[in-house]
């Protein structure tokens, strides 16, 4: 069961999912990701709605979603139907449903999907505690089935489909107090709704467990996958909807929706994605298409690979994270591992990168001041003979003259060590490349010379699969011969996730599970910044949620400050390390009571120096509260002109004007950080 999500826990394999027709365009099967967004635009607004759902399909958009808060809004969709019709718009309409039955069996006449979401489909929201008796969370039960039966009735005969969408944060009070706010809630709340549906004979069912923390988003799609296979085993399930909500704007609402939905996609899971951002929908479309693309193509390679038959069991657990213990390692000027945060590294591997020293130096000082928050914990340099090893010495003379004491590092190709080979002295820790056609003793040599310097060695294995596992056994037991000070691990693979989720198994399989592991990411440079920022993201972003690595190594990038700007967001995004404010923002929809654009850029310019204070910037009173989950401050929309404070799950200013309310959360944050 613990790995019963994945088809194949070292490839990327689909789940194998039963199609659902939405309109005309098919989810799941061998469909490929469809990409869906939704209008931000008022549902009575139908002009402005159908203006916005144009945009959104002639950027690429599959499938559209229009909230409908309200009888008169779901009626309007009938309108919103008939002029997309008069202007040539084929797209599918989704009805977003939260609170309201009856508009959920108005709307189901007019569209081809409904979302409710299980939370608040028959259930208000009070934040209650209490025990249900067993007795009582039956009947509680049947009130909501009966609730909802008409709906599944309805969509059955309309041909119409559903997504049961869960969000963490809006569960009923119910189930809330029986399984937590967890994945397990979001997972328990979704099948109470699919039994239902299944009673009626009615499959055509979407699911989605959306949250704005990547790991309890991964955790409740890959416990409803197991759940669901449990339920019937070998047969085709149904296809997910993937999403991270409130991600926010940006990189970083760019960078959390690729962790969370390309951490699922590398695990085969998901047939239908949407990127929600803090920004004008129409920009969600190309980033969707840019992770959707990416992982079909990763799909694609690892099914040409056959199967890989590996006698080994994933290391991580894939349902809570937990990161993986390391022993610590000291360097002269560098500790990882162990309780230390995740390092931050940048590669320079290249030659043309550091040819000249004093030069090289001064442009990083240039590239690091743009990001003076945040700080480059490692470099690490190419050396391939005796002369750059000299200039090795000179660049960190360099770099100390600039006031750039960052710890440097060499890769240096196995072919060039021998007992002769002097190490630069400011070296921190040797980096050798292992391939499957190095020689036994050139890996004693780098034992030797290693332990010869008293320095740290990293085994960078390059290889695929059963190579890796090979390579493992190589060095290992190489290292026992001559116990190098200190071992660290990485991987370079063309399946990036899967190889360091292989390491990390391979090495607990050895009993030598504790070797801290170095996660490398060569940027994409295809001239398109988004593409680099997508893949690392997922390439990094997909083991650290499994609790794997101790230090993130980017290479071939052009630019050192934005490259150290991103890889800290990654650490953000993957919830392991934070560095800056923490930003959770809807991406606002038909209920929105302000500008929520320009409302999170102005209060994101005001709070940005609180470095790991979290604030929830929402569109309403209905969803916000709930969904902004565990944000430390919220600013949500309660009113037309008039906003409501929160100290965490506490109102503490009801009804404050908008344009006094940026400040009065300031003041709010102020008050709270000095008790
Ligand atoms: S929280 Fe934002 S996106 Fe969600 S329903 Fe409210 S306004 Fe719409």
């Amino acid at each position: 069961m613990k790995y019963s999500f994945l088809v194949d826990p070292w490839l990327t394999r689909r789940r194998v999912t039963r199609v659902v027709q939405v309109g005309d365009v098919g989810v799941g099967g061998d469909h490929p990701i469809r990409i869906q967004s939704m209008t931000n635009t008022d549902t009575m607004d139908t002009r402005g709605t159908v203006d916005q759902i144009e945009k959104l399909s002639a950027a690429g958009c599959e499938i559209a979603r229009v909230t409908a808060p309200s009888i008169r809004d779901a009626e309007n969709l009938r309108e919103i139907k008939k002029s997309l019709e008069g202007r040539g718009v084929d797209i599918p309409l989704v009805a977003d449903i939260h609170f309201t039955p009856n508009a959920a069996l108005i709307a189901a006449d007019f569209v081809e999907k409904v979302r409710i979401n299980p939370g608040n489909y028959a259930d208000k929201k009070k934040f209650e505690i209490r025990e249900y008796t067993d007795l009582e969370y039956a009947d509680e039960l049947a009130r909501v089935a009966d609730r909802f039966r008409p709906l599944v009735l309805r969509c059955k005969q309309n041909g119409v489909a559903m997504r049961i969408g869960t969000n963490h944060g809006s569960l009923s009070d119910r189930v809330m107090n029986r399984h937590g706010d967890s994945p397990l809630g979001m997972v328990e709340s979704a099948l109470e709704f699919l039994d239902v549906c299944e009673d009626e004979a009615f499959f055509d069912i979407i699911f989605s467990m959306k949250a704005s923390n990547s790991h309890v988003a991964i955790q409740a799609y890959r416990l409803l996958a197991a759940r669901l296979e449990e339920r019937s085993e070998g047969k085709a399930s149904y296809p997910f909807h993937l999403g991270v909500t409130e991600a926010g704007d940006a990189e970083d609402g760019r960078i959390k929706s690729a962790i969370g939905i390309g951490s699922l996609l590398e695990d085969g899971i998901g047939d239908t994605i949407r990127v929600s951002l803090t920004e004008n929908p129409v920009r969600e479309i190309s980033v969707a298409e840019k992770i959707a693309r990416r992982s079909e193509r990763r799909w694609s390679e690892d099914s040409a690979l056959g199967d890989l038959r590996l006698d080994l069991q994933p290391s991580m657990d894939p349902y809570s994270h937990v990161r993986r213990e390391s022993r610590a390692i000291r360097m002269p000027s560098l500790s990882l591992g162990d309780t230390h945060p995740v390092r931050v590294e940048l590669e320079l591997s290249r030659w043309e990168d550091w040819l000249v020293p004093d030069q090289t130096a001064r442009t990083l000082r240039a590239a690091f001041s743009s990001v003076a928050d945040v700080e480059c914990e490692s470099l690490l340099v190419g050396v391939a003979d005796e002369e750059s090893a000299t200039r090795f010495s000179a660049f960190h003379s360099a770099l100390e003259e600039e006031g750039l004491e960052i710890p440097l590092s060499a890769r240096v190709p196995l072919g060039c060590l021998d007992d002769a080979f002097e190490l630069p002295d400011e070296m921190e820790r040797l980096v050798v490349v292992v391939l499957p056609s190095c020689s036994r003793e050139s890996l004693e040599t780098a034992c030797r010379v290693a332990v010869g310097k008293g320095v740290a060695l990293e085994w960078c294995l390059v290889g695929e699969a059963a190579e890796l596992s090979v390579l493992i056994d190589q060095v290992l037991e190489v290292a026992k011969l001559q116990p190098p000070p200190s071992v660290i691990f990485s991987v370079e693979s063309k399946r990036a996730v899967h190889g360091a989720r292989q390491l990390a198994a391979e090495l607990e399989a050895r009993k030598a599970g504790d070797h801290p592991i170095v996660l490398r990411h060569t940027w994409t440079n295809s001239g398109d910044q988004e593409v680099g920022m997508i893949g690392a993201s997922i390439e990094l972003g997909a083991p650290l949620c499994d609790g794997i690595g101790d230090m993130i190594s980017l290479g071939g990038v052009s630019d050192a400050g934005n490259a150290l700007d991103i890889a800290y967001r990654i650490l953000q995004g993957a919830r392991l390390r934070t560095t800056r404010t923490e930003y959770i923002s809807c991406p606002s929809c038909g209920r929105t009571l302000f500008d929520l654009e320009e409302t999170t850029a102005r209060i994101k310019s005001a709070t940005s120096h609180l470095k790991g204070v979290k604030v929830a910037i929402m569109g309403c009173i209905v969803n916000g509260p709930g969904e902004m989950a565990d944000a430390d401050f919220g600013y949500v929309g309660s009113g037309p002109g008039v906003v409501t404070l929160y100290a965490g799950k506490d109102v503490v200013a009801r009804n404050v004007a908008e344009d006094q309310a940026p400040d009065r959360l300031l003041e709010l944050i102020g008050e709270y950080s000095e008790k």
